[in-house]
């Protein structure tokens, strides 16, 4: 397999097989991300993905899934994803599921007849980063889109039958945005219903615009008490039928919680640890 640069991918997707439909990402200029900034975005021709795609067919004939990476495969021209898909299809005909970070802009230049001819090939699940469903953190921190265009774009995929994963950031509205932050994000995912949410902390990672505007004062990352009551927050004001997650490696806390089932369980939990009755996750043990 011929990958470019450092190859990221969700915790979720351990089992897959990597395929590099796309080298970096197409936006680049989230503050807060540090995941492609040496790569220049381009899209492969189908036919490098195909090569990568024979390759895997020995090395992994057995595995059931595929993550397009890099960090937006959605932006390869329709014509070039259908191959690829087909292409997998052909190669890899033990492949039920293939899924892919999904950027909302990315998602809104493709079409409904789009979506679902991907859907009909195996695209099945987007990692779709949200971060926040507030606004103002969304701008500050250089997202493209508001929340409203998100919820719209994972609507759109869901009404196609393709499931969502989204991420949210616990600390990414600073000390300043806090609380709206976390009801804003609790709100957004309501309206957008996806199957699965993660709950990641927000890490500051040197090099990031961020991470500048950390050491000079202009950003401050609540501490781990009020990124427990943003969890807090969000585990109560969350309502979607799915599984929720922040038991990243980032997280102070690890929760599982299957909504609206373990609700109260995971509540209780959260407030046991705000009590100092559980221990938080030490700094040596958390990472990106
Ligand atoms: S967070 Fe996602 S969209 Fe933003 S720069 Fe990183 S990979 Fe690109």
């Amino acid at each position: 397999m011929r990958y470019e640069g450092d190859i990221f991918r969700p915790p979720s997707e351990a089992d897959s097989i990597l395929l590099q439909a796309t080298i970096g990402c197409s936006h680049n200029g989230c503050r807060f991300c540090a995941m492609y900034r040496g790569k220049r975005f381009r899209a492969r021709s189908p036919a490098e993905v195909a090569a990568d795609i024979a390759e895997a067919a020995v090395e992994y004939p057995r595995r059931g899934r595929v993550f397009l990476c890099d960090g937006d495969a959605l932006a390869m021209p329709q014509a070039d994803l259908v191959a690829v898909l087909e292409e997998i299809r052909r190669g890899l005909p033990e492949v039920l599921r293939v899924s892919a970070y999904a950027n909302a802009r990315s998602v809104a230049e493709k079409t409904d007849a789009e979506l679902r001819e991907l859907r009909a090939l195996g695209l099945r699940l987007f990692h779709l980063g949200l971060e926040s469903g507030d606004d103002v953190t969304l701008a500050a921190v250089g997202k493209h889109g508001n929340a409203l265009f998100h919820v719209e774009q994972g609507r759109r995929a869901r009404a196609v039958d393709i499931k969502l994963f989204v991420t949210v950031l616990l600390g990414l509205g600073g000390i300043a945005r806090s609380e709206v932050h976390a009801l804003a994000t609790a709100r957004a995912l309501s309206a957008m219903g996806p199957e699965y949410v993660g709950a990641l902390t927000l890490t500051l990672v040197p090099g990031t615009p961020l991470h500048h505007d950390h050491q000079r004062g202009r950003f401050r990352l609540p501490p781990p008490p009020d990124l427990l009551v943003e969890l807090r927050t969000m585990l109560e004001h969350t309502d979607i039928r799915g599984v929720f997650y922040a038991n990243h490696a980032s997280n102070y806390l690890p929760i599982r919680a299957r909504l609206p089932r373990d609700r109260a369980e995971a509540l209780a939990a959260v407030d046991a640890c705000l009590r100092g009755e559980v221990p938080l996750r030490p700094e040596w043990m958390r990472g990106l």
